[in-house]
């Protein structure tokens, strides 16, 4: 397997909906759920199906999956309607503060306060 066999996350357990989960959208690579601990109005995690650990170690043949991930991040926030802006984040390892070794694409939006100024 291109990944290893890493050590599966809690989002396995999401991806094959033996957790629940509030998934707003999904398709044959990927999914999007909203985040158990909201730091915004809106947070959700757009995920991929495929068990890559964190964004260092994605394999540069994977950017079109990696490329999608960001598509369905955006169609997902329109669909939340987030039309006045948000924030698109991936943490990576120990210094990027990422707890869950699936990766993850963070979108937070809907603050009524403006992000920039904080
Ligand atoms: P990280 O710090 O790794 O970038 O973010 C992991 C995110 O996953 C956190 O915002 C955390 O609240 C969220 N999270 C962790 N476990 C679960 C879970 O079981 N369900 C959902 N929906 N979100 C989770």
């Amino acid at each position: 397997k291109k990944y290893g066999s890493p050590a599966p996350t809690i989002f396995s357990k999401v991806i094959d909906k033996s957790i629940p989960a509030d998934i707003i959208y999904e398709d044959e690579k990927c999914l999007a759920f909203r985040d158990i601990n909201p730091q915004a109005p809106v947070h959700f995690l757009v995920i991929p199906r495929i068990p890559i650990p964190r964004i260092s170690e994605a394999k540069d043949d994977d950017a079109e999956l990696l490329g999608h991930l960001l598509v369905v991040a955006k169609n997902v926030a329109k669909q939340e309607s987030l039309n006045k802006g948000y924030r698109v984040v991936i943490n990576d390892g120990q210094h990027g503060a990422q707890s869950v070794y699936h990766l993850h694409v963070h979108v937070l939006g809907g603050r009524t306060d403006d992000v920039a100024t904080r």
